[in-house]
């Protein structure tokens, strides 16, 4: 998971040149970890410190880490559907709903003035 990756080797405060100050050895988020023996893949693993002060800056790669493909925090407003967007001023699924929806408010416009 190269995002993932990315987000800790750039963001996480306790990753140093591949090792993880807190574990004192390789981050277990990057590297896996071990348990009784047993190899345990990077993607099972857990860090709190990582949860609590560097994942909640990226909700995409929050939503990834917890296993949720999307996190539907908006509603569009032009289909209704839910969708999710880092952003507070997005108020469309995608492109399509926002031109949809501009060109829906000129018709109303047009429909008003010709009266
Ligand atoms: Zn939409």
């Amino acid at each position: 998971m190269e995002t993932m990756k990315k987000l800790i080797t750039t963001s996480c405060a306790n990753y140093i040149d591949g090792k993880c100050l807190l574990f004192d050895r390789e981050c277990p988020l990057i590297s896996g970890g071990e348990y009784r023996g047993k190899k345990i893949p990077a993607s099972d693993c857990s860090c709190t410190y990582f949860e609590k002060a560097v994942l909640p800056a990226n909700k995409t790669l929050e939503a990834v880490y917890y296993g949720i493909d999307t996190v539907l925090n908006k509603k569009c407003k032009g289909c209704g559907k839910g969708f999710n967007s880092v952003s507070n001023k997005a108020m469309y699924c995608g492109d399509v709903c926002r031109k949809s929806a501009n060109r829906n408010s000129h018709r109303k416009y047009n429909q008003k003035r010709a009266k």
